[in-house]
């Protein structure tokens, strides 16, 4: 059996709803949830067209993205960058449309290069980890690269993100080789991609509802659980007071922080699927990407 790790109504992060979908979560955060996935905009609407989209959604947000900008930042607004937390397929899906639409620079992990410059497909999903039917149809889900080369450029060395000064970027890798995750220290504010989420994303149910609960990466598409483990670790020591991850709905405080020290604490009994693929045999990338799988 699966322990869980509840989260209670009170840990939601408060939202505001906005126009569009838009959930505004802090006066620069907003995110908006592209069925399964979140995709956030840090920016203020004061200030035009310096804003930052992360993550892209899925093949078919791009309208929903623009419309959502739009209605944020102002007409024919275009952000400064994007950055990817990584790049899944339901991260990257709009990527190519946007980044062509307002030819601007993508910044991503070098070790997610591969992904994103149509070198390389990501490891098969891992079908056996339980959970759920989602994890059951995960081989479905496309795993081929996108090709974003014109756009990509490495993340700075020293941590920084050009276009986000408060901020620098963490590698969280694991649920993928170069997946990052983006920490504000003045409030304490975690962006963490697919590293924790604060929903189950195995079931449908789970998926459809939203249930809060503290979360290890999603189990199907994670590809080595020791690098996820220590990333865990990395971002409980944070101590982070806002939560926004890439799957489920933004959470804060105390209780939030407790279980994400229990996960870190706990990671093998609670996020690591018994029997599952890569928790027996990692996929471990060269810097070409997964040539073994392609
Ligand atoms: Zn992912
Ligand atoms: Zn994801």
């Amino acid at each position: 059996m699966t322990l869980q790790l509840a989260l209670e109504e009170d840990d939601l992060a408060p939202v505001r709803q906005a126009g569009s979908d838009t959930s505004i979560i802090a006066p620069d955060l907003s995110y908006l949830r592209m069925s399964i996935v979140n995709v956030v905009f840090y920016g203020t609407p004061s200030r035009g067209d310096e804003w930052v989209l992360i993550d892209t959604g899925l093949p078919t947000s791009k309208n929903a993205i623009l419309e959502a900008a739009e209605h944020r930042f102002g007409r024919n607004t275009r952000p400064s960058a994007i950055v990817l937390t990584h790049g899944h397929f339901d991260h990257v899906g709009a990527l190519e449309p946007l980044a062509r639409h307002w030819n601007v620079p993508v910044y991503a992990h070098p070790l997610e290069f591969p992904y994103l410059n149509g070198q390389s497909s990501y490891p098969p999903a891992d079908a056996f980890v339980g959970g759920g039917a989602i994890a059951l149809i995960s081989p479905l889900f496309p795993r081929s690269p996108v090709d974003v080369s014109p756009w990509l450029k490495v993340l700075p060395s020293d941590q920084s993100i050009p276009e986000m000064p408060d901020w620098r970027w963490l590698h969280t890798p694991g649920h993928a080789p170069g997946h990052i995750s983006l920490w504000r220290e003045s409030d304490r504010t975690l962006i963490a991609g697919d590293a924790i989420i604060t929903t189950g994303q195995e079931s449908v149910y789970e998926v459809i509802t939203q249930k809060p609960e503290m979360h290890g990466p999603p189990r199907y598409l994670t590809q080595d659980w020791e690098a996820a483990e220590q990333s865990v670790a990395i971002l409980a020591a944070l101590e982070p007071e806002l939560i926004i991850s890439g799957h489920g709905r933004p959470v804060r405080g105390d209780n939030a922080r407790k279980r994400l020290q229990e996960l870190a604490a706990n990671f093998v009994a609670i996020a690591v699927p018994e029997g599952g693929r890569y928790a027996l045999d990692p996929a471990k990338p060269g810097k070409t990407g997964n040539d073994a799988y392609r």
